[in-house]
């Protein structure tokens, strides 16, 4: 059967066997609810346990900081939303949020929702290259933000933030700091102790980025910090976010967390291996690779190649069998060019070009180098389809 390439890790990853295995029981035979008190809701309780620990042992943090919540979508509107609301000004007004002009969709959309409702929002600008303009990041530090949320890495470009030593820097100010660390778990090491000792005060994470379910996610927070949950109800998850514990998928997500432990270094040295060639096969087309003076994931690569459309080109590749996503793949029903590329000031009609193509656990080099033909194939078709109309 045709079997099409996956080229589109940072969109979602496939769950690994060993955490489907380790998923299935709680679908069936031990399908307690975790706050029933007889034996099959005390098993459900254990495993949630355990995949906490889990969670918390993958990011260096304690089980008794991570709130579970159905994905880090959810994460990130429980932290900004849920802080908003605890650090109400004393006119009751939403305070200053500041966020990187870069963020993913989860975090612009709940700052953007409480700045239309009476509050105020800062952007953060970035250089061409997609990293933190400091002199930016201290001029917002000087409008005395409540809430600061930068990304660690950016799941369009790969570019990936100093947050520590941002953290560092906004902590005499006593804002509330988040960090969405989605894309950069399984890809490079996330310490939450290191980075609260510099001032970070949240992580948001998501399962099915790192061979995981859909449907799982993490905050993982200070215990100082107060938020006013946004989900209420029973009051399960410390009280942060009710609603019955989807225990097969956070039993997914704690083995998926389990594995990044025995996931070898060799195995991220592969991927960047074939992200090089990636990025050596696209530069040959004349292509524009984004971010490429920044520190990036090791599996991104953010291209366009001038005058040729992405959206079009990524749907000929998906007709040829490659996976690829343009833009970024939450936002791809939009058809504006990237935020994260208009903050880097790229031209409009180059970023109408950008492809991305993000490698995972399973790509091959075979995939990798059949890609590269089909993409020769594919722009050497448009450019002649583009004289002829021309
Ligand atoms: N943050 C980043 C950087 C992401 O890439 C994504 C998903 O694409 C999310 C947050 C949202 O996570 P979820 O799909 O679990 O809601």
């Amino acid at each position: 059967m045709f079997a099409p390439a996956y080229l589109d890790y940072n969109a979602t990853t496939p769950v690994d066997a060993r955490v489907l295995e380790a998923m299935l029981p709680w679908f069936s035979r031990r399908h307690g609810n975790a706050s029933s008190r007889h034996e099959f809701g005390r098993a459900a309780r254990a495993a949630i346990d355990e995949a906490r620990t889990r969670v918390a042992a993958a990011v260096g943090a304690s089980a008794s900081e991570v709130v579970f919540t159905s994905g880090g979508t959810e994460a990130s509107n429980l932290f900004i939303k849920g802080a908003a609301i605890a650090r109400r000004t004393p006119d009751q007004r939403f305070p200053l949020i500041a966020i990187s002009a870069v963020e993913h969709p989860s975090v612009r959309q709940p700052a953007a929702q409480l700045a239309k409702a009476g509050g105020r929002l800062r952007e953060i600008a970035v250089d061409r290259d997609g990293r933190i303009a400091r002199a930016d990041f201290d001029a917002a530090l000087a409008e005395r933000p409540a809430l600061i949320s930068v990304m660690l890495a950016n799941n369009e470009t790969g570019v990936i933030q100093d947050v520590g030593a941002l953290a560092e820097c906004a902590r005499p100010t006593r804002a509330w700091f988040h960090t969405d660390v989605v894309q950069a778990l399984g890809k490079m090491p996330v310490d939450f102790r290191a980075l609260s000792q510099c001032g970070v005060h949240a992580l948001t994470l998501s399962s099915h980025k790192i061979g995981g379910p859909k449907g799982a996610g993490a905050l993982v927070l200070d215990k100082r910090l107060e938020l006013v949950p946004q989900i209420v109800g029973g009051g399960q998850e410390r009280g942060l976010r009710s609603g019955t514990e989807n225990v097969p998928a956070i039993v997914g997500f704690g083995a998926a967390c389990a594995l990044l432990a025995e996931q070898e270094s060799a195995a991220v040295v592969r991927q960047a291996d074939l992200r090089e060639e990636v990025e050596i096969g696209v530069a040959e087309l004349g292509a524009v690779i984004f971010g490429q003076a920044a520190k990036r994931l090791p599996n991104t690569v953010f291209f366009a190649l001038p005058g040729v459309d992405g959206e079009t080109l990524v749907a000929k590749l998906d007709r040829a069998g490659f996976a690829v996503a343009s833009g970024s793949a939450c936002s791809s029903a939009d058809p504006e060019p990237s935020h994260v590329l208009m903050a880097m000031g790229v031209d409009p009609e180059v970023a109408r070009g950008a492809v991305r193509v993000s490698v995972g656990r399973e790509t091959t080099a075979k995939e990798v180098g059949d890609f590269l033909i089909a993409l020769g194939e594919t722009v050497f078709q448009l450019k002649r389809l583009a004289t002829l109309a021309s």
